[in-house]
């Protein structure tokens, strides 16, 4: 069951209470460049989106802040670190949201500052714990704990919850799956603070999606998490494959086609591994509101794949050079394998008219 939150508002977004699980994710273009960061932006709305953020690390990039939020479709979140004056101006500017690091924006009257001009402006803010910044004394006291992650946020929030100003989420981050996890888990306990989630410096694609996939996926399984960020060392948009990707195999939230392919093995016949990645490109080129909820299966011998195939919406099961297509638990024809990936697409387009 989701942990119960308040809604809040992001821009016209909303997030938490029954509202759907939020993808977003940061550009890594330079701010100050207005023409790459809109396209950037756009290719994030492309790839599922629903919140872009941008680092705001002086005042030219407020300027070009302005612009961008002129243009862009989806809400932007703007990232400060320890100009709280730049927050206050990002605001201004027409951020949606400010991210504000409580280990970084150094004392309560400048964060006071920034809550007042959210406040008095309808905008939302991210109260977004990192366990690499977190403040001195709580370094000294805890170390780096749960206990000094979940009282870095706490006490942030009592800044904006002494104005009267509930509009805002937190996350607490770590790059220690376990730590970020736990972290999550009891700061949820007593709260319905909207959450963002995501593991911070989580790596390269491959090593950052299985990490996030752990942290994100577990506490998703928890019912914690109301958005979510995948951090990669990677290309933006990659983190928006990755955050659905998580976001389908919870079973919270669905985006496109499931692909349910075997790992192959010594009976198959087919170059199943080329085959599968065939289909996933092929549905890639299809919009994806017209795939959402649709589940192909990709399956390389008589052993489990009519089974498989039988259940999915469509599906392939492989056997000597050939294959036997699928619809709807029904065969509808046995081709080549040269064909195969063609005529199951062919299959799937007319069944769901594009
Ligand atoms: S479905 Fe068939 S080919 Fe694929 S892994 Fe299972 S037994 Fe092997």
């Amino acid at each position: 069951m989701r942990h119960k939150t308040r809604t809040i508002y992001v821009g016209v977004l909303p997030i938490g209470g029954e509202h759907p699980i939020s993808v977003q994710s940061m550009c890594n273009t330079d701010t100050r460049d207005v023409k790459k960061t809109l396209e950037q932006i756009r290719q994030l709305e492309a790839a599922g989106c629903d919140l872009v953020r941008v680092a705001v690390p002086d005042k030219q990039a407020v300027q070009a802040l302005k612009q961008i939020v002129q243009y862009s479709k989806t809400p932007i979140i703007a990232d400060i670190h320890f100009d709280h004056k730049l927050a206050v101006l990002s605001l201004e500017a027409g951020a949606a949201c400010v991210r504000i690091n409580p280990g970084n924006i150094r004392g309560r009257e400048r964060f006071r500052e920034v809550v007042l001009c959210a406040k008095d402006m309808k905008r939302a803010v991210r109260i977004g714990v990192n366990s690499g910044s977190l403040e001195q004394d709580l370094q000294d006291r805890f170390g780096l704990s749960t206990t000094s992650i979940v009282t870095s946020a706490k006490r942030a929030m009592e800044v904006p919850e002494k104005e009267g100003f509930t509009n805002f989420k937190v996350s607490l981050k770590s790059s220690n799956v376990p730590l970020t996890v736990q972290a999550y888990l009891e700061f949820a306990r007593d709260t319905d603070v909207p959450l963002h989630v995501g593991i911070t410096e989580a790596g390269s694609e491959y090593a950052g999606s299985i990490r996030s996939a752990v942290g994100i996926g577990s506490l998703l399984l928890s019912g914690i998490g109301d958005t979510i960020r995948v951090s990669l060392t990677a290309e933006p948009v990659r983190e928006a494959a990755a955050a659905w990707e998580i976001l389908s195999a919870a079973g919270v939230r669905r985006r496109g086609v499931e692909i349910i392919s075997c790992p192959t093995c010594a009976r198959t016949e087919v170059d199943l591994i080329s085959i599968a990645a065939q289909v996933e490109n092929e549905c890639k080129k299809i919009e994806s509101s017209k795939l959402s909820k649709i589940t192909v299966a990709v399956m390389g011998c008589a052993v489990n794949g009519p089974g498989e195939a039988r259940t999915a919406d469509f599906g392939i099961a492989c056997g000597k050079k050939c294959g036997l297509i699928f619809s709807h638990g029904e065969i509808i024809k046995k081709v080549d394998e040269k064909i195969l990936v063609r005529e199951l697409m062919k299959t799937i387009r007319e069944s769901i008219d594009v």
